[in-house]
C-alpha cells in the first residue's frame, strides 16, 4: 500500500502522471490530504474509478482518539492517539495568546535514555512517518475545533534522531497547497544530537531550535542525559555556535530544573559561560515529577534564574500547562502502556536505549 499522505508534491505529481491522470490532480489530492480526510470518497471532485482505485492502493489511516484529557484549568488538551499498528502516541494543545500551539511527537517512545523523561523508560518501538506527524496536527485541529497556528516537535521521541522523515514533515506542513504553517512558527527540540544539528543548520531553516541542556557540566550531564556520554558539553556547544553563525537564528535551551542535581549556583555561572558570544535564551523548566524516577523538583529555580541573569543572560520560566492532565511528556502514553501489561518493567527496551542505565538506577 502506498502512503500517498507521506509524499510531496513533486512525488505526488510523478504518481498521478504514472497513473495517466492530468496535471492538476496532484494539487487536488494534496489539498484535500492536507485537510484530513477520513478516506478518499470524500475528494468529492474525483471521477469515482480513481477514488476507487486509490482507496484500493493507498493507505489513509487516521489515528484514533484511544484516550482524550482536558485540563479544567487552562483548556489544555492531551490526545492519545491508537496508531494503524495499534501503537500509542501523544499530543497536545495549548492555548496561547499568541495562538494554539501543538506539540507533537516524532517517534513511538525514544531511545535516548534521559533519566528524568517517561517517553523513554519503554525504550523506542519505531520512528513515525511524515503522515503521522501530520496527522497529530490535522486531527488535533480537526477535533479541538482550534485552529493551530504553532507547532513545536517536544512530545514523545528524539526529531533529530529520525531525521529525514522530520525534514520532510517541515516541508509538508510548510506548504502552501496544505496547512501552510510558517517556519517561524515551528520549533524542532533536541537532546543535543550535534551531528543532526549540523545537518538542520546546512539547511538554513528559520525555525526555532531548542536544545536541552539540563546540565552545563559533563559530570551531571552524563548522569542524567546518556547522549552526553559520547559527546560532551563542549561538542555540543561548538555545533550550537555554528547553528548560530549558520542560520542567524537564536537557540532557546531547555533547563528542567532538578533538586540537589543541576541547580547550584556554579552551574548558572558555568552555563553563562557557555553562552558568552552566542545570543541564547534559557528556559527554566520546573521538573515534572515521573513516578518512576527518583528526581525531584528544584525549590532554587527563582535563585538559579536571578543568578543566569546577573550574568546577563536571558532567561525565562516555563509556565505550567495542563499540570492536572498528565500533560508532561510520555506519562499518558505509559499509563495506557502499563494498564495493557505492556510496560517493559523487566526490559530495557525494545530497541534497547543509548546509555545503559537501569531503570531505578540513576544515582544522584
Ligand atoms: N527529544 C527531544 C524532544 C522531546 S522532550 C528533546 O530531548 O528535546 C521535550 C522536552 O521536555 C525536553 O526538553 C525534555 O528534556 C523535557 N522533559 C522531559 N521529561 C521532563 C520532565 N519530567 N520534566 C520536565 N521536562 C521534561
Amino acid at each position: 500500500m502506498t502512503d500517498i499522505k507521506s509524499m510531496d508534491m513533486a512525488e505526488l505529481s510523478a504518481f498521478f502522471q504514472g497513473l495517466g491522470q492530468p496535471a492538476f490532480r496532484a494539487r487536488q489530492v494534496f489539498r484535500w490530504l492536507h485537510q484530513g480526510v477520513g478516506n478518499f470518497d470524500e475528494m468529492t471532485n474525483l471521477p469515482k474509478t480513481l477514488r476507487d482505485g486509490l482507496t484500493q492502493t493507498c493507505i489513509l489511516s487516521p489515528p484514533v482518539v484511544e484516550r482524550k484529557q482536558v485540563s479544567v484549568q487552562d483548556g489544555t488538551i492531551k490526545y492519545l492517539w491508537r496508531l494503524a499498528d495499534g501503537n500509542c502516541i501523544e499530543t497536545v494543545l495549548m492555548r496561547y495568546q499568541h495562538g494554539n500551539t501543538v506539540c507533537i511527537s516524532s517517534q513511538v517512545g525514544c531511545r535516548m535514555g534521559c533519566a528524568f523523561c517517561a517517553s523513554t523508560i519503554a525504550g523506542k518501538a519505531r520512528d513515525l512517518t511524515p503522515a503521522e506527524m501530520i496527522d497529530q496536527v490535522l486531527f488535533t485541529q480537526l477535533d479541538s475545533g482550534a485552529p493551530i497556528s504553532n507547532i513545536v516537535l517536544m512530545g514523545i521521541g528524539e526529531p533529530l534522531d529520525n531525521f529525514d522523515t522530520v525534514m520532510r514533515f517541515l516541508a509538508l506542513v510548510n506548504h502552501p497547497g496544505g496547512l501552510n504553517i510558517g517556519m517561524r512558527h515551528i520549533s524542532l527540540s533536541t537532546c543535543g544530537l550535534v551531528q543532526g544539528i549540523d545537518a538542520l543548520a546546512e539547511r538554513e531553516l528559520q525555525l526555532t531550535l531548542s536544545v536541552s541542556l539540563h546540565a552545563p557540566d559533563d559530570e551531571t550531564r552524563s548522569r542524567i542525559m546518556p547522549v552526553n556520554r559520547s559527546v560532551g558539553v563542549e561538542r555540543l556547544f561548538e555545533s550550537c555556535r555554528q547553528y548560530f553563525a549558520r542560520t542567524g537564528r537564536r537557540i532557546s535551551y531547555e533547563y528542567a530544573m532538578i533538586d540537589g542535581v543541576n541547580d547550584f549556583d556554579w552551574q548558572a555561572d558555568l552555563l553563562a559561560g557557555h553562552l558568552k558570544g552566542t545570543p541564547g535564551h534559557v528556559n527554566l523548566i520546573p521538573l515534572n515529577e515521573v513516578k518512576e524516577s527518583p528526581l525531584r523538583p528544584s525549590r532554587r529555580v527563582a535563585a538559579f534564574q536571578k543568578r543566569l541573569e546577573s550574568h546577563g543572560v536571558t532567561v525565562t520560566v516555563r509556565r505550567k500547562l495542563g499540570g492536572d492532565i498528565d500533560a508532561s511528556c510520555g506519562q499518558l502514553r505509559r499509563k495506557q502502556m502499563l494498564a495493557e501489561g505492556d510496560g517493559r518493567e523487566q526490559n530495557p527496551g525494545r530497541e534497547g536505549t543509548i546509555g545503559e542505565r537501569k531503570r531505578g538506577e540513576v544515582s544522584v
